[in-house]
C-alpha cells in the first residue's frame, strides 16, 4: 500500500506552470479546497510481506501513529479548515488490517468521536487484499471507516510473485466483494512499470478495477528507492524501471479509461514528499512533482490534435472544465502550438470553458 497525503493535487501539480499557480492562488470560491484528508501513517503495520518496490520509512519519514496523539491531530488540523469543509480521516502506510483487532480499535476510536459529532465526515484506510475478508469489513464499517483501499498493484500473478507480493488477484477479487458487500466505498491502488509486468497487463489491471466495483484508484509508476529488494535488483541490472516518457504515456492511457468510465482518480504519480523531493533515497525511475500534470497534458493534446485532424470545418465548439485548464495548456505550454492553430482556423470562443464540462474530458459540437 503506498502512502498519499491528501487530495492536494491541485496545488503540488500546479506549481510549475506560473498561470496555473496564480490561478490556485486566488481568493475566488471556485478555487477553494473543500474537501481534506487527515493522514496518518502507520509504517509498515500489518504488512505480512515486504514488497520489493516498498521502503516505508523512507517514503513517509515519520514516526508511527499512538492512538493518544491522534485527537490532538485532529483538532490542529480542524482549526485550518472552513466549518463547511468535508474531512476524512486517513490510515496510509501499511496494511491496516493486518492489524490486531486491538491496535485497529485503538486507532479507530478516536476518529470515530469525531465522526459521532459530525465533524469528521468517515475514515479511509489501505491494506493488502489478502487481508480483508466480510468480517473485517463489517469490523471497519462498526467502527466508522468509510473507504478501503485496497493495494492491488497489479491482477497478474507473475508480477505479484515477481514483486514478493505474497498475494494472489483472486484475493482481490474477494477482498473487493467484501468491501462492498459492507456498503464501503473501494478503491484500489495499482502500479506501472512493476518486475514482469507491461502495459497489457496494467491495462488489464485498470479494467478488473472497473469490473471489480472499484470508484476509486490511485496509480503508481514504480520508482526505484534506497534501502528496497527492487534497488538490489536495479544494481545488479536485474530490473530497470520505465522511462519517464514510457511511465507518461500508460499513465496517460489508463487515466483516460478510468476518466471514460467515470472512475475518480485520486492520484497518478507518487506524492512529491520531502523525502523525495531532496532526491536523497530516490536511485531511479519515473518520478516528477508534476507526473499528473504531465500526464493530463500527453490527454489533452491526444484529443486536441484529433479534432484538429478532422479539419476546421467539422467541429463548431470545444469546451473543457475550467479546472482543466492547466492539463489542456500542458505542462510547459506542451501544448500551446495545437491549441493556436485551433485557433487561427476558428473563431474566439471556439475553444472556451464551461462548468458542466467533467474534468478530464472535452465536449466537442460538430456541425452536421
Ligand atoms: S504491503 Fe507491501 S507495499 Fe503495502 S505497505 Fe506493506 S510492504 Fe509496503
Amino acid at each position: 500500500m503506498r502512502l498519499d497525503r491528501g487530495e492536494k493535487r491541485d496545488l503540488n501539480d500546479a506549481l510549475p506552470n506560473a498561470l496555473c499557480a496564480m490561478q490556485t492562488l486566488s481568493l475566488d470560491p471556485k478555487y477553494m479546497k473543500t474537501h481534506y484528508t487527515i493522514p496518518f501513517f502507520i509504517h509498515h503495520e500489518g504488512c505480512t510481506h515486504r514488497c520489493v518496490f516498498c521502503d516505508q520509512r523512507n517514503i513517509t519519514g515519520r514516526s508511527t501513529v499512538a492512538p493518544e496523539d491522534i485527537s490532538h491531530t485532529i483538532d490542529q488540523y480542524l482549526k485550518t479548515m472552513s466549518d463547511h469543509a468535508s474531512v476524512e480521516a486517513a490510515f496510509f502506510g501499511g496494511s491496516f488490517t493486518g492489524l490486531s483487532r486491538k491496535r485497529q480499535a485503538e486507532l479507530l476510536g478516536p476518529v470515530k468521536e469525531y465522526i459521532d459529532s459530525g465533524k469528521i465526515k468517515g475514515i479511509r484506510l489501505s491494506t493488502r487484499p489478502d487481508l480483508v475478508d466480510p468480517g473485517g469489513a463489517r469490523f471497519l464499517k462498526k467502527n466508522g471507516v468509510t473507504c478501503v483501499e485496497l493495494g492491488v498493484q497489479s491482477m497478474s500473478e507473475e508480477v505479484l510473485r515477481l514483486s514478493g507480493r505474497g498475494h494472489i488477484a483472486e484475493d482481490t477479487v474477494k477482498a473487493s466483494g467484501a468491501v462492498l458487500g459492507e456498503g464501503l466505498s473501494l478503491g484500489h491502488q495499482i502500479m506501472l512499470g512493476l518486475p514482469g509486468s507491461s502495459f497489457e497487463k496494467e491495462m488489464y489491471t485498470a479494467r478488473m478495477a472497473v469490473r471489480l466495483g472499484a470508484s476509486q484508484v490511485r496509480i503508481y509508476p514504480t520508482v526505484v528507492i534506497e534501502g528496497t529488494v527492487l534497488a538490489e535488483m536495479w544494481k545488479r541490472g536485474e530490473y530497470v524501471p520505465l522511462s519517464e516518457e514510457e511511465a507518461l504515456s500508460r499513465s496517460a492511457d489508463i487515466l483516460s479509461y478510468f476518466n471514460s468510465e467515470g472512475i475518480k482518480v485520486l492520484r497518478c504519480g507518487l506524492h512529491p514528499s520531502e523525502e523525495l523531493s531532496s532526491g536523497g533515497k530516490l536511485l531511479a525511475g519515473p518520478f516528477h512533482p508534476a507526473f499528473r500534470l504531465k500526464a493530463e497534458s500527453i490527454i489533452f493534446g491526444r484529443m486536441l490534435r484529433s479534432i484538429l485532424d478532422e479539419g476546421p470545418d467539422a467541429v463548431s465548439k470545444v469546451s473543457y472544465n475550467p479546472d482543466d485548464e492547466c492539463a489542456l495548456r500542458g505542462y510547459g505550454a506542451m501544448n500551446s502550438s495545437v491549441i493556436t492553430e485551433l485557433r487561427r482556423l476558428k473563431p474566439d470562443g471556439f475553444l472556451s470553458p464551461s462548468s458542466n464540462v467533467t474534468r478530464g474530458r472535452l465536449t466537442v459540437e460538430r456541425n452536421v
